[in-house]
């Protein structure tokens, strides 16, 4: 396999609505962070909602720091937009800040959640990116920020809704060598991932104490399990007998108003699967 060289990095940009949410990629970026390609995560609000006790800019400051934290461990650079939690809106001057954000990155492959999650931040981020999909090569289109020469590929993180359409993993990452460095990015996020996230499912009583007992937990509940249709993808993917192996995945659907990758590409673009 070829594997792209370094002095010719491939750029990804993956936005999300919170700081954590890019981390649900993050063992995907961070292989390609160690085969010396480079990975941005954005998070269009600042996180000033998600807690029970503190709020505000208080919260967001935190927040940031947590982000920072959590970019330091994958090896991924990491903005916070400052717009609030809870209210995004799909609003024009949101979908010129992306398209903004995509053309300075100069992104080959961009990353954003299906706008069908239970989330409105979520959502309208979707949205929000997805707007941004061939607008980034329109030159009168924020015409202060020179266009893209190439419409980037633009994938979807996986989820699990089902309506009005389940994800399709259409690319899967097998990610065992960087699982715990993922978990750890999460570990980063203390204010949600042990405090905030419990809080809302009444589990708070049940964090345990200690680093090691805390990222176990974190292991069964950040990493989703690998489903049948994860499995089947792996395999295609991977062969039969290291994609039957494979512990840990991360997957991506994609969207059809980007570049359409074909299996070249997309082994171009994902390097880390060895075919
Ligand atoms: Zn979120």
């Amino acid at each position: 396999m070829l594997v792209v060289a370094q002095d010719d990095p491939l750029r990804i940009i993956i936005i999300g609505a919170h700081p954590d949410d890019c981390e649900g990629n993050g063992g995907t970026a961070a292989l390609w962070v160690e085969m010396g390609h480079k990975v941005k995560f954005v998070s269009v609000t600042n996180g000033d909602a998600g807690h029970q006790d503190i709020g505000g800019g208080a919260l967001a400051r935190i927040r940031h720091a947590e982000a920072m934290e959590a970019g330091k461990i994958l090896g991924v650079e990491y903005e916070i937009l400052d717009n609030h939690d809870a209210e995004l809106m799909p609003t024009l001057e949101n979908r010129k800040q992306i398209i903004r954000l995509i053309r300075e990155w100069n992104a080959d492959v961009v990353i954003s959640h299906r706008p069908n999650d239970y989330h409105p931040d979520h959502r309208y981020t979707g949205i929000l990116v997805q707007d941004a999909a061939y607008l980034v090569i329109v030159p009168n289109i924020v015409p202060d920020c020179p266009p893209l020469k190439k419409n980037p590929v633009f994938l979807y993180a996986q989820d699990h809704f089902q309506k009005p359409n389940p994800f399709s993993p259409d690319i899967v990452v097998g990610i065992d060598e960087v699982i715990d460095k993922k978990i750890e990015s999460f570990a980063a996020h203390e204010s949600q991932v042990f405090e905030w996230i419990p809080w809302t499912y009444g589990g708070l009583d049940d964090v345990p104490e200690g680093r090691e007992a805390r990222m176990e937990m974190l292991k069964a509940q950040y990493q989703p399990r690998i489903t049948p249709q994860i499995r089947e993808a792996l395999i295609r993917w991977y062969g039969q007998v290291a994609g039957s192996k494979i512990k840990y995945a991360e997957a991506f659907e994609i969207c059809e108003f980007g570049s359409y990758p074909d299996e070249e590409d997309i082994l171009r673009l994902f390097p880390m699967i060895k075919k």
